[in-house]
């Protein structure tokens, strides 16, 4: 087994070049944490296969990462079969309650304030993350779920050290980690909070891995546990009183179910990309952008392209602003409301759109487009729904295994630390994620505005996380996924670009810095100040961004990407030899463990 974490990253590893290394297939583990990454090699190591490792990474996730991701949460896992050659998503996303109702965020007809709004049990969806596993262990694993819960048993038992990142998460928890008295007694004991390198010890959170390992998923679904969960959500901040008291029944819990759906697949310059499809919106805006990108030679240096140049930049944010206002109002779960996704994704539509980006100014604010003519969907007068604030903390890990099979898989509890809510007795936080839901509703009989993204009973709120597997000539080279809310989108649109347009490899692709625009009026957010993203946004690139018109940068002169955005953790197949190479992001921890055959 050779592990290396990200902080060796200049170990390159080269995707496309079949020459470096002719290794025989061995599996590999991407994780943003080292202890997750290690539980996932330990069940490669002893035969599992990349359902059974994933299974693994996810529960010692909940314990070593637990402001991302946990039972507690949903999430998206992306499957391919070597053998069969098919992907699937196992989608165990939240659900919302059968009490749920369109304006349960907008009490009186004004939307709540989202940080309030989010620390309240009114926001916690019906977690799937657990049944959502299962499900693919019992399909597609080969071990138990309580051989896959053994390594984040004896994490949560005999504890793991803090990281830097966990302690800056509660070092600056926005007070989400002090609103409850059992989160503050893990995080801050005695009201200190932990800091790196601490031992932390979950015994309430072992017991519960368990007594799951024990009796099976039902008993988080049905009984005291879920009981226990029901209780804990029907927490409300002082402020909203009874309008922020959670809707969950126990009738929620044990009716809950995962999906399992087909992903989108799109082209780009030859290549294939197999993404997610809603209720996620990441799948189809990402295809959308790249689908308008296709025109300009982005790679080429020669004609002021190439990574990073001002004219790159400027075509991806007006793509972007295009995609995002589409998204605004088409996208939300399908299974509530029709999506367009045809039109969406029409090659005319895209050409329509995209002929609306000038290379050498800034176009006014667009507006959504109307892709309906081609999907059998309502002619809708859409307005815009509100972006809110999403948070950077999901997680996202890839695993491959010596067969070939992968797993491609992003995990939430939505804002970091979820709602702040650690179920009493039980150890686990409850998400935030109902939040993405619009606070506001946007249906409207009169204009047959669907209200693609409203709240409605066990209806599951509009993501952007989107696992994403990339082919070429029908050979699997690449998978990759990131957290990061909205900006998962343009993150995976950079990574894209940056392995096909600008020929770097996944690792390069990785490492360099990211840019992304979540908004029709475009208001930028870019990366840089650490020495492992290159090449930078200079502050020339920055200025002449300003000068196109370009908002978001502040003044000219000054160096305003200074953000970090997402963690990507991938891995590459090199189509000739089939060996398979890790790459993790420095953002996190990011830990890439390869294990021989
Ligand atoms: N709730 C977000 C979504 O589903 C995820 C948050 C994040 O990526 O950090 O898109």
């Amino acid at each position: 087994m050779s592990f290396r974490s990200a902080c060796t990253h200049w170990f390159a590893l080269w995707l496309f070049s079949a020459s470096v290394l002719a290794a025989p297939p061995a599996g590999v583990v991407s994780v943003s944490h080292p202890d997750a990454a290690a539980a996932g090699a330990r069940i490669l190591a002893e035969g599992g296969n990349a359902i059974d490792a994933a299974a693994a990474v996810q529960f010692a996730l909940n314990v070593v990462e637990p402001q991302s991701s946990g039972i507690g949460g949903g999430g998206f896992m992306m499957i391919h079969l070597a053998k069969t050659g098919e992907t699937f998503i196992v989608d165990s996303r939240e659900r919302a309650p059968a009490k749920a109702s369109a304006g349960m965020f907008s009490p009186g007809g004004l939307p709540m304030v989202f940080k309030l709004a989010s620390t309240t049990g009114l926001a916690v969806g019906v977690p799937g993350t657990l049944r959502g596993v299962d499900t693919a262990l019992t399909r597609w694993g080969t071990k138990k779920l309580a051989d896959t819960l053994a390594p984040a048993i004896e994490l949560a038992e005999h504890g793991f050290r803090v990281n830097r990142i966990l302690a800056a998460e509660i070092a600056n928890d926005g007070g989400r980690t002090q609103l409850q008295p059992e989160t503050a007694a893990i995080f801050r004991p005695a009201g200190v909070p932990l800091k790196e390198g601490d031992l932390l010890v979950q015994p309430e959170l072992a017991k519960t891995f368990k007594l799951i390992a024990a009796k099976g998923p039902d008993v988080f679904y049905q009984g005291p546990l879920a009981q226990a969960i029901v209780n804990a959500q029907q927490r409300s901040r002082s402020e909203l009183g009874v309008a922020g008291t959670g809707r969950m029944t126990l009738a929620d819990l044990e009716q809950y179910r995962v999906a399992i759906r087909e992903p989108l697949i799109g082209h780009y310059r030859g290549f294939a990309l197999v993404t997610m499809p809603p209720p996620s919106s990441g799948g189809l805006t990402l295809l959308q952008i790249l689908g308008m990108l296709e025109r300009f030679p982005l790679g080429d240096a020669a004609q002021g392209y190439g990574f990073g140049s001002p004219k790159t930049l400027h075509v991806m944010i007006e793509a972007m602003r295009l995609a995002f206002a589409d998204r605004s109002v088409w996208i939300g779960d399908d299974n509530a409301v029709p999506v367009p996704r045809t039109g969406l994704l029409h090659p005319e539509y895209i050409e329509m759109r995209g002929a609306q980006i000038k290379t050498d100014s800034r176009m006014k604010d667009p507006l959504p487009g109307y892709p309906v003519r081609w999907d059998n969907v309502a002619d809708v007068q859409p307005k815009p729904s509100r972006i809110k604030e999403e948070s950077p903390q999901t997680t996202h890990f890839t695993v491959i295994d010596r067969w070939g099979n992968v797993v491609s898989y992003t995990s939430t509890i939505e804002y970091t630390w979820g709602s702040g809510i650690t179920v009493p007795g039980y150890g686990f936080l409850l998400n935030n994620e109902l939040t993405d839901f619009n606070f506001l509703p946007s249906q409207d009989a009169a204009v047959h505005n669907p209200g693609a993204n409203d709240v409605a009973p066990g209806k599951r709120p509009r993501s952007s996380m989107s696992p994403t597997l990339l082919f070429k000539d029908g050979k699997l080279v690449a998978v990759y996924g990131t957290p990061g809310g909205t900006t998962i989108i343009n993150t995976l649109l950079g990574i894209t670009i940056n392995l096909i347009d600008h020929g770097m490899t996944l690792q390069q692709a990785i490492d360099a810095p990211r840019l992304s625009v979540t908004q029709p009026t475009g208001e930028i957010r870019c990366e840089g100040g650490e020495d492992f993203m290159q090449p930078r946004f200079s502050i020339s690139t920055q200025d002449a961004l300003r000068k196109l018109g370009h908002v978001g940068l502040g003044a000219a002169g000054t160096d305003e990407c200074k953000q970090k955005m997402g963690s990507v953790q991938g891995i590459g197949i090199d189509p000739a030899t089939s060996s398979s190479y890790g790459a993790a992001d420095l953002r996190r921890e990011g830990t890439v463990i390869t294990v021989g055959p």
